[in-house]
């Protein structure tokens, strides 16, 4: 079976559900680590460049909390609606692997900074409410690079720590998913919630955003839990559907064939579309957690929640619900336009500066899109610019120019930059609706086309559409095509 057969297959008629539930770890943006003083923008720094004995783990050294990072986590949970106790406490996670020096990880684990969320998102018009479980604050880990990969065994690995120590959420999410797309929706919505707070950069390949999945199988309508496999190395919303698609189908196998499963681990494989056990699930237990020493439990007042919430942006479904409203957009229409903070920034600052709200939406939908593509070059820091937009739709929206002529001076312009207004006045570029000029043109045009003249007359409407076109080419676009096109009705009838 391949895999393309299997993303369109789902459960229907086989007598089981699936149950997902999705752990997601964010890196937070702050300037400097958890416990210590690094940076954390090690991404492109030589490898051990970015550490010090307090993230090296060397004897004697002593964690001291980053405030910002305590701020953030808060500011995240409440984005989830999370309740957030006013005590919490960090714990060790004990175990060994060569990316983690101190031979343990700090992390919550029974007082975690907040519990009982709610993540919502729609699905063709359905609505999908899952719970969040909590919200945790811990510890990064340094990231290990294999000579060989996970199937073919790795002849050699190197350790670079430069992101041990990085401030990272831990996401938990309730089992309330039911299936490969819902559980990638999730991550969507979850993503572009942690981008407008801007607690997080949301880059999945850098794995500054990265998603673990639970999932199991059971009869439908039972109550009790199957045999649950946690699933990772999944690197984009694609590779989530797909491993997630992949492993109901696996599971579905081994049940339908009589078999059982075992409580594991297993790794996506993207280039082969399969999932590979990698280990048996260990338990909370064989980690041994204890209160860590080294740091005092936070206790949260009520003032600082408050002050944090205060931080708290219009959140996505919001602004879009607003747009909607406001604005007069479809829902779609308006969820395009709030997908990013940016681009609802943006759409906003057009509408303020003038630009009538459905053209701008179109615009900035349609050919803005296409250039901020192709250009790999968002709007916003565009030579161009919100601004130099709204100039040049304002010409567009008063007639002056006419949406060929719009077209062409946004490629132009969109990169180097320019004042649209002063480029149409130098070239000459406004729209010519001047009933004389284009009279006398359209006396040429009829003569010169007595074919097309009858087709039309005969009953071709095309044929009208051509002799548009022969005006246009003869003003290079730049006549006002509605006018012309009621001005050749009225000379040559139908
Ligand atoms: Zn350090």
């Amino acid at each position: 079976m391949t895999t393309q057969q299997m993303e369109t297959r789902g459960l229907e008629g086989t007598g089981y559900e699936a149950v997902i539930g999705l752990e997601v770890h964010a890196q937070l943006l702050t300037r400097s680590k958890m416990f210590c003083g690094c940076g954390t923008d090690y991404f492109e720094a030589p490898p051990n460049s970015n550490v010090c004995p307090v993230c090296l783990g060397l004897p004697g050294t002593l964690p001291v909390m980053n405030r910002e990072a305590v701020e953030k986590t808060v500011l995240t949970a409440l984005a989830l609606d999370c309740d957030i106790p006013p005590f919490t406490k960090f714990d060790r996670k004990n175990y060994f692997y060569p990316d983690l020096p101190k031979g343990y990880q700090i992390s919550q684990y029974d007082l975690p900074l907040s519990r009982n969320g709610l993540l919502s998102f729609n699905i063709d018009g359905r609505e999908v409410r899952c719970g969040i479980t909590r919200v945790h604050l811990e510890e990064d880990t340094g990231t290990l690079k294999h000579a060989g990969d996970l199937i073919h065994e790795a002849t050699s690995s190197l350790v670079d720590l430069n992101r041990a120590g990085v401030p990272l959420m831990e996401i938990v999410g309730e089992p309330d998913l039911r299936s490969a797309d819902e559980a990638r929706e999730y991550v969507v919505r979850l993503r572009q919630v942690l981008m407008y707070i801007g607690v997080n950069d949301g880059s999945m390949e850098r794995g500054s955003l990265r998603c673990d999945a639970n999932v199991s199988l059971r009869r439908t309508g039972a109550e009790e839990y199957g045999t649950k496999v946690e699933i990772k190395n999944m690197n984009s919303f694609r590779a989530v559907h797909r491993a997630l698609e992949y492993e109901i189908q696996r599971q579905l196998g081994v049940l339908q064939s009589g078999g059982s499963l075992t409580q594991e681990t297993r790794g996506w494989i993207e280039t082969e579309g399969r999932t590979v056990s990698q280990r048996s699930k260990e338990q909370a237990h064989d980690y041994r957690y204890f209160p860590e020493p080294d740091l005092p439990p936070l206790q949260l007042d009520r003032e600082f929640v408050e002050r944090v919430r205060t931080r708290l942006p219009e959140l996505p479904d919001a602004r879009q619900r607003r747009f909607e409203q406001q604005y007069g957009l479809s829902a779609y229409d308006a969820a395009i336009l709030t997908s990013s903070r940016d681009d609802a920034d943006a759409y906003e600052a057009l509408v303020d500066a003038g630009v009538p709200a459905k053209l701008g939406a179109n615009w900035q939908m349609g050919e803005v899109t296409r250039l901020a593509n192709a250009q790999h070059l968002a709007l916003a820091r565009s030579g161009l610019g919100v601004a130099g937009l709204a100039v040049l739709l304002k010409l567009l929206d008063a007639g002056t120019i006419n949406g060929t002529v719009a077209k062409e001076l946004l490629e132009e312009l969109y990169v180097s930059g320019g004042d649209a207004e002063a480029v149409v006045r130098e070239r000459g570029m406004g729209q010519v609706s001047d009933v004389d000029a284009l009279g006398a043109i359209i006396t040429e045009v009829i003569a010169a086309n007595p074919k097309a003249v009858a087709d039309f007359q005969g009953g071709k409407e095309a044929a009208l559409q051509s002799l548009v076109g022969q005006v246009m080419k003869a003003t290079r676009g730049r006549a006002d095509a509605k006018l012309v096109t009621t001005l050749l009705r009225e000379r040559i009838g139908g």
